[in-house]
């Protein structure tokens, strides 16, 4: 069986060696997209691929695909991979594991002596994190058509750097975009291995997940204005604290997700900014963020209508003003169900207990959703922590997501 030829120290030593490609040594892996440590981990992926004989291109956003050819030339390929973009100060496993699993699974069918019928494409998509140019996910949005040639020129980074001069001055061609994106070719489907990023596994003791859905975040910014004033000298009767404001929003917000009917969904006030933030000054601004999460879309968008609801009466009840701005508003993935039985199917010949889940966080797989079958095979992360150094695997379980997902790939691409 080919999920028998996975090889722990070869995954290993590839996770281990592209961890060198960073800005923080001793703080965590930080390795922003087109950053000098993102193009050094890319060369790295690329010499990995071509050393394993796989047919390796990229388009003008620097997303690598080596494909690993099959015995049909005319039927669309499959494709698997991840990102190797991290957050400042994260792990080494978010997006790498994805990467590299995908790499060991082609690797254990060379091993194994097998070609199935369809081509299978290991990819690396650009910056999935979300980078310092203000988007996520760059180059599988590209590739799905939910980032336009236009949007390259609009998102800066803080310092007024364009994405599209970053772009050109790292040698990419932005000018192609259009010929290229949103992907032009037809593909059979999709399988990308993650962490978790949760701690359901890990509790249950199981070391693969079949995702059935990814949720897709909604973002908000709330801005409510109220009266500075004296914090002694105005009594509580009289204030129009725009803080207390806020906070009551929030906890509005938190109530909504907390009494959903949902099947999950999440709420997040993550940042709260305060005009003029002085002990002895009510505020007389309040800035903060929502982000709402749902692996059902009219859930969703119905949790957010009735938050906006009780915003309004918070704010007439304590005479504020109150300013909404939608940011994004992207919608959920339904896996593939089909994928899905073919994974459990294929952990259970090999022996290997697993569960369905639900992803909160999103990843590549959500825009490539748009595009064709997709679906995403977790393993765990210890104490579900990622995002953060501490990020920890055991690599008995990645092993056994990298057999699974062999496997799987195998019988897609052999449909
Ligand atoms: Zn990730």
């Amino acid at each position: 069986m080919i999920g028998e030829k996975v090889q722990g120290e070869e995954l290993n030593r590839w996770l281990e060696g592209i961890a060198a490609f960073n800005a923080t040594p001793g703080e965590g892996i930080t390795r922003g997209v087109y950053t000098p440590e993102f193009q050094g981990a890319r060369r790295y992926v690329k010499n990995v691929m071509i050393a394993m004989g796989l047919e390796v291109s990229e388009d003008c956003l620097g997303n690598i695909f080596g494909v690993y050819p099959g015995t049909d030339p005319d039927v669309a390929p499959v494709w698997t991979g991840s990102h190797i973009d991290t957050v400042p100060g994260g792990g080494k496993y978010d997006g790498l594991a994805g990467v590299f699993a995908g790499l060991e699974g082609v690797a254990a069918m060379i091993r194994a002596g097998v070609r199935p019928k369809r081509p299978i494409s290991v990819n690396v998509y650009a910056g999935e994190e979300m980078s310092r140019f203000g988007v996520c996910c760059i180059g599988s949005r590209a590739l799905s058509g939910r980032l336009s040639a236009a949007d390259l020129k609009d998102h800066a980074d803080p310092d007024g750097m364009r994405l599209y001069d970053k772009l050109k001055e790292l040698g990419y061609n932005p000018d192609d975009f259009d010929q290229e994106f949103p992907l032009k070719t037809k593909v059979h489907g999709s399988l990308e291995l993650h962490i978790e990023q949760n701690d359901k596994l890990e509790k249950a003791g199981v070391p693969v997940g079949v995702v059935t859905g990814i949720c897709a975040p909604t973002n908000l910014r709330c801005r409510v204005i109220g009266v500075q004033s004296h914090a002694g000298g105005t009594s509580m009767t009289d204030r129009r604290d725009a803080y207390m404001a806020a906070a009551e929003m929030s906890l509005a917000l938190e109530r909504l997700a907390q009494t959903s009917a949902s099947a999950y969904i999440t709420a997040t006030v993550g940042e709260m900014r305060l005009t003029p933030g002085a002990a002895n000054v009510i505020p007389g601004r309040a800035e903060f963020s929502v982000d709402v999460r749902s692996v059902d879309g009219d859930d969703k968008t119905e949790l957010v209508e009735l938050w906006r609801d009780e915003v309004r009466a918070i704010a007439g009840r304590r005479d504020v003003d109150v300013d909404l701005t939608p940011l994004n508003d992207d919608a959920p993935l339904t896996c593939d169900p089909h994928f899905g039985d073919v994974i459990r199917d294929q952990a259970d010949a090999l022996n290997i207990p697993h569960m369905d889940l639900i992803s909160g966080p999103y990843h590549d797989s959500l825009m490539l959703g748009d595009l064709m079958p997709a679906a995403m095979v977790f393993i765990p992360c210890k104490d579900g922590i990622s995002h953060d150094r501490k990020e920890a695997i055991d690599l008995d379980d990645l092993v056994k997501g990298t057999a699974v997902l062999a496997e799987s790939l195998y019988q897609i691409a052999n449909e």
